[in-house]
């Protein structure tokens, strides 16, 4: 089931982790959307900030951050992705980092397959 969807989404990160029954509907404005929900979870190597690595520094999983990231249509709804995040703390100098995917740029919320299908159809258009 969760294969399927990764197939589905084209979503390569192992690190996302689908939940069972993680596909529903929600009214968004006056629209439908597809929402699929996700958990983004790994041990971090290292702290991005003071770069100690974890077997130096103590590195705790400290709550989870929900984003909301445009992925490309399926069927004719709007589909959106409901990633929660790990947040985590760096004992070594304090501060807190969120985890990150491939699937998106940091502090994007539009996933790269759904830029790659502005380019697609842009370049569709071109040719008519
Ligand atoms: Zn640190």
């Amino acid at each position: 089931m969760s294969h399927d969807i990764r197939k589905l989404l084209d979503i390569q990160d192992k690190n996302i982790i689908f939940e069972k029954n993680c596909v529903c509907f929600e009214k968004y404005k006056v629209q439908t959307c597809n929402i699929v929900q996700a958990d983004l979870t790994y041990d971090p190597s290292h702290c991005p900030k003071c770069s100690r690595k974890k077997e130096d520094v103590f590195i705790y999983k400290n709550g989870k951050q929900t984003s909301r990231i445009t992925i490309p249509m399926s069927g004719t709804h709007p589909t959106y992705l409901r990633l929660k995040k790990q947040r985590f703390m760096c004992k070594g100098c304090g501060s807190s980092f969120t985890a990150k995917t491939p699937i998106v740029e940091a502090h994007c919320f539009v996933a790269y397959t759904s830029k790659a299908q502005v380019l697609i159809k842009a370049a569709e258009a071109q040719s008519i």
